[in-house]
This record gives structure tokens, sequence and C-alpha cells, in this order.
């Protein structure tokens, strides 16, 4: 089991919390109730990537359940700082939630990052695909975690991610990712009925800037032999390649318009990153 280190913000002063080793979030959701969460990576040690919209979006999840947040970006970039330095210069995922509970709190946790593998890059990765109904996909609250974490215990090692396909067949995205694929040059990707990553959101604006035909209804399951790339986004993984969708060995992993894409987000990205 990583390490993990957390603390929580509440009208702007910082408290370290006695984390135990495991059950990260189930403890946390225990001890203060549902609540809303996103994910963030450090990039360079102190850097992160558009930290407005994260706020933004815990915001909006919470509203989403009737919830206001009071957390203040200040305090969240205060929040950040102190994770990082107990990360002797590494960088790290940071998880975080505000519970529903206490709407002026906001809890950061801290691992390692422990990105994919060069190899997954280079040859993608296996996902299996699973019909799902979710009542409210646009947020991330932290129910959501732990049905993902059951899920994850029943599939198979070599399983990377499992895609949610909804009840019109319709490849949505991942647990924690979403999903992309390629057809005659076109890009899909679903636009309704998933969360909006963050990354996700990055990439289709070098979709544009790159003048590639996008369409944004979920690729359907049916025609899944006709997907020639495929290739899933998140935080903690930028654009990586998928290689096996259930049966089927996707033709082309990484294919170029995945390549192309990915050149554009990381240069794109090391425009963006801010220091905390
Ligand atoms: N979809 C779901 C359901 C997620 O939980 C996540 C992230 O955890 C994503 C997509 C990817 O979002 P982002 O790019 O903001 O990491």
């Amino acid at each position: 089991m990583s390490k993990i280190w957390g603390y929580r913000c509440t009208n702007n002063q910082l408290e370290k919390l006695l984390l135990p080793e495991q059950g990260e979030v189930d403890d946390l959701v225990r001890k203060y109730g549902e609540g809303v969460y996103t994910t963030l990576r450090t990039y360079h040690r102190n850097r992160v990537l558009f930290l407005k919209e994260h706020i933004y979006r815990l915001e909006h999840s919470a509203e989403l359940s009737g919830v206001f947040l009071t957390v203040s970006e200040a305090s969240v970039r205060d929040l950040i700082r102190a994770l990082i330095q107990e990360a002797n210069g590494k960088d790290i995922r940071i998880r975080l939630i505000v519970p529903f509970s206490s709407p002026e709190t906001v809890i950061g946790m801290a691992t390692f990052l422990t990105p994919p593998s060069m190899e997954d890059y280079r040859l993608g990765v296996a996902v299996e695909t699973r019909r799902m109904h979710r009542d409210n996909p646009q947020a991330k609250v932290t129910e959501f975690i732990q049905k993902a974490s059951e899920i994850r215990k029943q599939i198979g090692k070599e399983i990377h991610e499992v895609i949610m396909v909804d009840e019109n067949g319709r490849l949505l995205e991942g647990l924690s990712s979403n999903f992309f694929a390629v057809h005659q040059g076109k890009v899909w990707t679903a636009g309704q009925g998933v969360l909006p990553g963050i990354t996700r959101e990055l990439v289709l604006k070098c979709v544009q800037e790159l003048n590639l035909p996008l369409n944004l209804e979920g690729f359907p399951y049916q025609r899944l032999y006709e997907i020639e790339e495929a290739f899933l986004t998140s935080t903690s993984r930028g654009v990586l390649p998928v290689r096996k969708i259930d049966q089927y060995t996707v033709p082309q992993t990484p294919g170029k318009i995945t390549t192309t894409l990915s050149t554009r987000f990381q240069e794109r990205l090391n425009q963006l990153l801010e220091e905390v």
C-alpha cells in the first residue's frame, strides 16, 4: 500500500490529517459522509494544470446535489502547497474532497504519482465494456469512487479500465477516464452522459486546432469492429492509447491521429502549467 498523507482546510486554517494507510476515501466518507471530489496531479514538483477548472468542477458537482461550496481558491492553493512540501520533490496525485456536511472544508490527500508505464503508452492498454446506468454522470460524487472500486475488484489484472456503455449501446467513458474512438479520420467521444473531464476538454481544443472532424455521440458498441484507433484521457494518464476493447483488437495502436493529438496535448499542457 502506498503512502497517503493529507490536510484539511477550513476557513483558511490548515490542519494535518492522521490518515490510515488504506481505505483512504472509504474512511473519510465514514467520517464526513458523502461529498464531491476531484483528482489532480503535480508536474515538475510544484506545477498544476487548470486548478480553477478543478475548483469550478467541485462547485458544479456540489450544486447538482443542491449544495453550495464556500471553499476559496486561496485555501485550496495553501492545501496543495502543504501536500507538495511533504513529497520530497516527487510528483503527486492529489484528491480533493469537499464533504456535503461541511461545504466550507476541503480535504486534500496525496499519494506518489504512479502513471501508466512507457510500455502502456507504446503498446496501448486493454479495456473491457460494461452496461451501466448512472443518475448524475456530470457530478463527481464520492459515492462513485466506491462504486468504481467495487467494479475494479471484479475485473482481471490485465484490464486497465472499464468503459461504461449506456442503455442505447453507446460507449461513454471509463471509471476514471474519458474514452475516444477514431473512425475514418473522425474523432468520436460522448458529449452527454459523461463527466466533462479536464483532460478531455484540452484534447477537444487540440482536435479543433488541428481541424479534425468530431462527433460528440458515444461510438455505437454495435460498430466496435469499425474502430481504427482508440484512447483514454484523464489527469493521471494524459492521452493513453487503447489496443483492445473486449475481444476486439484495435488495428492501429497508437494510431496516427492518437499520436498527433497526444503530441499537441503535451505541447499545450506545457504552456498551461501554473505554479501553485
Ligand atoms: N470520467 C470519470 C468518470 C472520471 O472519474 C474521471 C476522472 O477521475 C474522468 C472521466 C477524467 O477526468 P479528468 O480528465 O478531469 O481527470
